[in-house]
């Protein structure tokens, strides 16, 4: 029997000195990140394909609907939205306690590598500040209170996208493609690459899609036609619309206003008005719908973790089952699911030493074994507390 007091009386945090409770924090959000919103991230397989272009118009066409806006620039490589969002010259400020303020164009806030060095250091000296520049963004910078929070990835699966998709708690991701480009392995890399931290894909959307012409009217698929419908479909994601090509989206680009806002009534501003409402959507679906997340967890006096889900229901996992049910590459054959980790070789009086949150969607657990490479997701937590998908070793186990 679970005893809900002495659970929720136990402190989250170990006493000083303590050697038995393990370090444990309950907030998988960063601090900076935690009056957000939702995060979406916009992603694409190859550049040149108008990410960019379609995170700045996205941003501007989600102000437009009343909403407050932040976009991050997470192309350390090749930032294009402070020429964008017309701030070329603009540096972000760094305040005394190390935080950046975000620059402010159009409405919306944003922070870009663009805004933090001088626009010739070679990509070459960029390189090995990637990785720290994009941990600096999430936590180190000042959104505040927002409704969205756009991210403009760079283009393709590397380690910088999976940083962010693991670290920055995503609501999911928007994959932005051309028409022609079919290249179905492309986007499937980036499916998966999302998938596999969790992260749901909103949709795709279709840019450089069909011209139209100012003066008859008339669409020309300039390129191919319908391969972003297609690549949702096949991908089994939600397809959120397409964008025409159009010399009013780049000039308004090279002149750093987003075109739904210098030319608000044309074709291509109806469009990511369309695309932006149609992301809302998706994002209310998502919500709506049953994504694990605890409501609270807490480490008993008895070495047991107590998590509190959306329902009420409250799970308890003992050191010794968690480990067993470890999903990670040492523990599971990643092609055939099967077992490989000796159970027999799994201290009985195994202990929890450190609980980190994991994104929006897990914990990583390290063991007395040190053993810490496993991420336990939430829905699997909850499998293997109902006994569904779980470990069935860890369910004989008696806690
Ligand atoms: P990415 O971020 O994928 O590298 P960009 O957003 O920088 O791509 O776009 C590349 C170029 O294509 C830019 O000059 C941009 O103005 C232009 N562009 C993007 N989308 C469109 C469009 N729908 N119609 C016309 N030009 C576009």
């Amino acid at each position: 029997m679970l005893n809900r007091k002495s659970v929720q009386s136990a402190p989250t945090d170990p006493p000083a000195g303590s050697r038995t409770r393990p370090n444990m924090s309950a907030r998988a959000v960063p601090p900076s990140l935690a009056g957000v919103k939702h995060i979406v991230a916009v992603a694409s397989g190859k550049g040149g394909v108008g990410k960019s272009t379609v995170s700045a118009n996205l941003a501007y066409a989600l102000k437009e609907r009343g909403f407050r806006v932040g976009l991050m620039d997470a192309d350390i490589y090749g930032p294009s939205q402070p020429g964008m969002l017309g701030a070329g010259g603009d540096k972000a400020s760094i305040t005394l306690d190390q935080k950046l303020t975000p620059v402010s164009r159009h409405g919306i806030d944003f922070i870009s590598i663009g805004l933090l060095m001088d626009e010739d250091t070679p990509v070459i000296w960029r390189a090995p500040i990637a990785m720290k520049m994009i941990m600096q963004f999430i936590g180190a910078v000042e959104w505040g209170e927002r409704d969205y929070l756009l991210i403009d990835l760079p283009p393709g699966t590397g380690d910088v996208q999976l940083t962010l998709a693991q670290q920055a708690s995503l609501t999911g991701a928007v994959i932005v493609t051309t028409p022609q480009d079919v290249a179905l392995g492309v986007a499937k890399k980036g499916l998966k690459m999302f998938e596999q931290v969790n992260v749901p894909v909103l949709g795709v959307v279709e840019n450089m899609s069909g011209f139209t012409c100012k003066h008859c009217g008339e669409t020309t698929a300039i390129f191919k036609e319908g391969g972003g419908k297609a690549m949702a479909a096949r991908l089994e994601v939600p397809f959120l619309g397409s964008i025409p090509l159009d010399p009013e989206i780049m000039m308004s680009g090279d002149q750093g206003v987003p075109v739904v806002q210098s030319a608000g009534e044309s074709v291509p501003a109806k469009a990511f008005l369309a695309v932006a409402e149609r992301l809302q959507e998706e994002i209310a679906r998502l919500k709506a719908g049953s994504r694990m997340e605890p409501v609270n967890m807490e480490m008993a006096d008895d070495g047991v973790l107590s998590i509190e889900w959306p329902d009420g229901h409250v799970s308890r996992h003992s050191a010794y089952n968690l480990r067993l049910a470890c999903t990670c590459a040492n523990c599971i054959d990643e092609d055939s699911g099967r077992k490989i980790l000796d159970s027999a070789r799994v201290p009985l009086d195994i202990s929890i030493q450190e609980i980190k949150p994991v994104g929006r969607y897990g914990l990583s657990i390290a063991f007395s074994d040190q053993h810490s490479t496993g991420i336990y997701t939430f829905d699997h937590l909850r499998a293997i507390d109902e006994g569904s998908g779980g470990n069935t070793e860890s369910k004989s186990f008696d806690v």
